[in-house]
This record gives structure tokens, C-alpha cells and sequence, in this order.
């Protein structure tokens, strides 16, 4: 791979090189992260990068883009198979790029947007004030139950009744349950407006139907498509009929101009692979990891963000237990031992945004290793008393062997081996 790089480019062969390292010899516990598998890495790194492809498959604004319809129509082909949308926008550049359409398809500038407010676990996207969306919609944000750290949807109705917005949005970053789509729709269908459904991190479960869709419920579906769906870098925007003119335009020219062609390709792959039968059983163990997890972390005396996790990730919610340990501190202790995960708020956060009270820690990438639940357990255990013991060198010690024992067991990019065995 990055060696191809040296002749040329030590510096940054080397860098690259460098991040495979520490990719193999680390483990991912970002629950919006995945070790894509090698033939969406080469679809990725292929010669579409050098398309122009402005248009959509068949109506283009450049000659020459044969090979570029015919991959983006296998990826909204297969992401239409996955997800049974009637319409799918595979050319967003991200998640946030996904979102910015859907807005602008659907609304005027200064319409209401309400979503869920960041510390609860929103996305940034969906009106953070210093945002695009933010800037130019009048946003106001539901929250989570305090008390249960769950949604509240006669809370969110009544303010919906209240706020009048133009546009509701569900999905989320950080809430570790399953979202009642249908209620949603409700709510949003009780006071005109449109609803968007982001399923930026769900896509994989969705897809294997290991989480309920919102697709054929919500107005309009966005979503990455990196995270644990483990497809090329990306976004997506899926909708009826009724939306999907509005919804290509809103993509191009609306807020991009040509698309990335080579990270359509990776989508593609990407998608292929989550079309085998071993995606459905990815999808399953991510969730038993997950749940596993969340229940030896709660054994061992943490709290738990709504008590548990019907999702990829528990979310550890540190302010009774341990009231002196900040989300930040925490990613620093597990990162020192080559456990990467980040720091979250929580649902009525005292401290800033970059320090944090929460810890979110996702399963979907270890579970791409090939982590079942033995394994998870000892990753449990190993999270569990670093945190308990931030400053013990032999706690830390003992956390660096298990570490690497894990990464030994469970390989990844290795010459031969292949990431993803669909
Ligand atoms: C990750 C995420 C996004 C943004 O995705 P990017 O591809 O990083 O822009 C949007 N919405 C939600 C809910 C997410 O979790």
C-alpha cells in the first residue's frame, strides 16, 4: 500500500505507513469508526478521483463518464437493496454534507429546525450555532429524560406543539437506544413538518435489520456511510419519489459541486460486502459486544447513560461513580494503553464539551477484527480497572499486554489476511 509512496514521497509514505502501524497495533473503540476492508480501500484509492462527474448517471456535465455512471449506479443500486429506499443520493462527501442537503431541500432559510441538543447526544450537524445549518435556520433542541436518559416523546410532542417547527430531526451520535421512528413521523406529521431521520451511525444495523429503519417512515434518511456500515468515506441521503428531484438538486448544485467519484466506488464496495450473508451476523455480534460490555462495565460499578445499550456503543456516564475522572482524563488513560475512544458529554452536563463527564465506547470496529464475546469481556475488564486506577503503572502495564495480546489474536491488515470475510 503506502509503500508504493516511498520513492517519491518519503515524508509522507512514511506517515501513512506510520498510521497502518498504529491502526494494527491499537485498538478502535470510536463508535463511529470501522476498518474498511481492503477492496474499499483500493475502490477508494482507484483513478475516479480523477472523473469529473458533475450530474447524475446518464445526464452528466462532462464527457466521458461511462465508468463513473456505471459505479454510481451499482452503489445506489446496492444501497437500495440494503436499505429499501425508493430514492438514493450517493454522492454526498459526509454526513454532514448529507444533512446540509436534506435541509436545503426541504426548506427556506430562516424555516425552524428542531433536534436533539448536542450533550444529550445530537450531532453537530443538526444546528450546532456555529454551523451552516445553525447560521441560517431558526434551531431549537429537545433534550433527553434527565432522570432516564431517554427520549421523552410526549416531552418532545409538547414541544414540537409549542416550537411549530418546519422540520424535526431523530437520530443521533450518542443515544444508546433504539429510536421509535413511527413516533417521530408522528410527532412531526401532528405539526406540519417534514421529518429527517439521520442514521449516520445505525447504517449498519439498519441495513441488517438488527435495528429498525427509518426508511419508508421518515420524510427524508441521511446518514455516513463509513461508520458501521464500513463502506468508503461518505454520505447518503435516501427518500420517496416525492423528494428525490428536490433532494438531487439540494446535493448538486446545492452544496457540492462534482462528486467524489473514487469514494462512490468505495461506497460500492462497501456495500457489496454488507449485501453478503456474513454482514447480517457483523451486525448481531456488534450488538452482543456491545451489550456485553455495557453489562461488565456496569457489574464493575460504572454507570451507564439510560441504564444500558440497544445499540454499538455504551455510553459511561462517570459523575457519581467516579465524580474526580473527566471524559477527558479518561480518553487519555485508555489511548495511553492503544484503546482509542473518545470522550462524550452527558445528559446534563456540568463540564464543557472537550472535558466531558461521559466516556462513549463503540464495538463496531473490534467486532470487524473479529472480537466475539470472550474477547470484549477481557477488553471490558481491562477498560474497567484502568479507569478505576487511572495512575496504578502496574494496572497500566498489565492493560498494555492485554492490548497487544488482543491485537495479535485478532489481526488486521495483515499481507494475505483479509479484513472482511463476507
Ligand atoms: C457522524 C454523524 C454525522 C456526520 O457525519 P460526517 O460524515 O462526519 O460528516 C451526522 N449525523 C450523525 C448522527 C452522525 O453520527
Amino acid at each position: 500500500m503506502p509503500t508504493d509512496l516511498s520513492p517519491v514521497d518519503d515524508e509522507l509514505a512514511r506517515a501513512l505507513t506510520d498510521e497502518r502501524e498504529r491502526q494494527r497495533e491499537t485498538l478502535s473503540l470510536v463508535a463511529s469508526e470501522n476498518y474498511a476492508s481492503e477492496a474499499v480501500l483500493a475502490a477508494q484509492g482507484s483513478v475516479l478521483t480523477n472523473k469529473y462527474a458533475e450530474g447524475t448517471p446518464g445526464a452528466r456535465y462532462y464527457a466521458g463518464c461511462e465508468h463513473a455512471d456505471e459505479v454510481e449506479e451499482l452503489a445506489a443500486d446496492r444501497a437500495r437493496d440494503l436499505f429499501g429506499a425508493d430514492h438514493v443520493n450517493v454522492q454526498p462527501h459526509s454526513g454532514t454534507q448529507a444533512n446540509l442537503a436534506a435541509f436545503l431541500a426541504l426548506l427556506d432559510a430562516g424555516d425552524s429546525v428542531l433536534s436533539l441538543d448536542l450533550t444529550s447526544g445530537g450531532h453537530l450537524s443538526h444546528g450546532f450555532e456555529h454551523s451552516l445549518v445553525g447560521r441560517h435556520y431558526d434551531v431549537d433542541h429537545y433534550g433527553v429524560d434527565p432522570e432516564t436518559g431517554r427520549l421523552d416523546y410526549d416531552a418532545i410532542e409538547a414541544q414540537a406543539r409549542d416550537v411549530e417547527p418546519d422540520l424535526l430531526v431523530s437520530g443521533y451520535s450518542a443515544y444508546p437506544r433504539q429510536v421509535d421512528w413511527e413516533q417521530m413521523q408522528a410527532i412531526a406529521d401532528s405539526v406540519g413538518a417534514y421529518h429527517v431521520a439521520d442514521i449516520g451511525h445505525l447504517t449498519g444495523l439498519v441495513a441488517a435489520g438488527v435495528h429498525p429503519s427509518p426508511v419508508g417512515v421518515a420524510d427524508v434518511v441521511t446518514c455516513s456511510t463509513h461508520k458501521s456500515i464500513r463502506s468508503g468515506r461518505g454520505g447518503m441521503v435516501m427518500c420517496d419519489e416525492e423528494y428525490a428531484d428536490a433532494i438531487d438538486r439540494a446535493v448538486m448544485p446545492g452544496c457540492q459541486g462534482g462528486p467524489l467519484m473514487h469514494s462512490v466506488a468505495g461506497k460500492a464496495a462497501g456495500f457489496y460486502e454488507a449485501l453478503q450473508p456474513g454482514f447480517d451476523e457483523y451486525a448481531r455480534r456488534v450488538l452482543d459486544n456491545a451489550a456485553v460490555l455495557a453489562d461488565h462495565l456496569r457489574k464493575r460499578g460504572f454507570d451507564l447513560v439510560s441504564g444500558g445499550t440497544d445499540v454499538h456503543f455504551a455510553l459511561v456516564d462517570f459523575r457519581e461513580s467516579h465524580p474526580d475522572l473527566t471524559g477527558a482524563t479518561a480518553e487519555d488513560v485508555l489511548a495511553d494503553v492503544g484503546l482509542v475512544c473518545n470522550k462524550q458529554t452527558v445528559p446534563g452536563e456540568p463540564r464543557s464539551p472537550t472535558v466531558g463527564s461521559g466516556l462513549r465506547i463503540g464495538t463496531p470496529a473490534v467486532t470487524t477484527r473479529g472480537f466475539g464475546e470472550d474477547a470484549t469481556r477481557r477488553l471490558a475488564e481491562v477498560v474497567a480497572d484502568l479507569l478505576d486506577a487511572p495512575d496504578d503503572a502496574g494496572v497500566r502495564e498489565n492493560a498494555r499486554d492485554v492490548v497487544t495480546d488482543l491485537c495479535r489474536e485478532f489481526p488486521l491488515y495483515e499481507d494475505g489476511a483479509r479484513v472482511v470475510d463476507p
